[in-house]
């Protein structure tokens, strides 16, 4: 009779180490972005799978579910992490376990304690370093690549931005979505029957944590209601990616 060997007791196997993406120089993300401008978000993301996986990840907001509809059509089982700040609205947590239930993320909610007083009044100015900075620190630990839905039309911020590059962790970074305009997004929501975090349609195209978003008026600027009246205009998240300099 043969038995099958466990690991000693309280030693776990370890999980494989990340890739190294050493070959993936400035060069090669030059050319990479070169070819990923004519292929489609799908095309992008199993290339990074196929690299990756499952050292990756994607970060979701549940302003909607596009991202995540063409990454779990490619590899279901992907890691889908929500950065849960403790200020969201009642619609985007909402929307959170509609997603969940819809395509049975492999979810990971990221949580942080919250302080007494909550920093968006205490301290406004650095709120977003431990609420979404420091969670998103933690869950890209082990991790050798990312995702986010960001989109080149979301704001003058972020025109610019290329769709594979190198954040300052050494981390490869991609924003399979990049290219897509609103329209572009409008039209898979209403071909694939995506959710939608439902303050979509009540005049708030960029949803961020209640105290820091505000409803915008048609036609103007979809970001002008986030931080509405501050300097700020990006919470940190993807303040680390190197800008236009790997995009072709
Ligand atoms: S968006 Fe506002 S409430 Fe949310 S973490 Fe940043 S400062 Fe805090």
């Amino acid at each position: 009779m043969t038995y099958a060997v466990l690991p000693e007791r309280g030693k776990l196997p370890a999980l494989a180490d990340p890739p190294v993406a050493a070959d993936l120089t400035d060069e090669v993300l030059v050319e990479l972005n070169a070819r990923f401008e004519r292929a489609s978000a799908g095309q992008v993301i199993e290339w990074a799978v196929e690299r990756f996986h499952p050292h990756l990840c994607l970060t979701a907001s549940m302003t909607d579910a596009v991202l995540i509809d063409v990454a779990t059509k490619v590899e279901p089982s992907i890691e889908v992490v929500f950065i849960d700040t403790g200020y969201h609205f009642p619609e985007t947590l909402a929307t959170l376990e509609l997603v969940r239930r819809r395509y049975g993320l492999n979810l990971r909610i990221m949580t942080v304690a919250q302080p007494t007083v909550p920093l968006w009044k205490s301290d406004p100015v650095h709120c977003c370093t431990p609420a979404k900075v420091a969670q998103l620190e933690r869950a890209l630990a082990g991790k050798a690549a990312w995702m986010s839905g960001l989109r080149r039309q979301e704001a003058s911020t972020r025109r610019d931005a290329p769709i594979v590059t190198r954040d300052k962790r050494g981390l490869i970074k991609l924003n399979p979505l990049a290219t897509w305009t609103d329209l572009d997004v409008e039209g898979y929501i209403a071909d694939h029957d995506v959710p939608v975090n439902p303050l979509l349609r009540q005049g708030y195209p960029s949803i961020g944590c209640w105290p820091c978003t505000k409803a915008v008026a048609p036609g103007e600027d979809p970001r002008s209601g986030r931080w509405a009246g501050r300097a700020k205009t990006e919470c940190g998240l993807h303040d680390e990616v190197i800008p236009a300099d790997t995009r072709s």
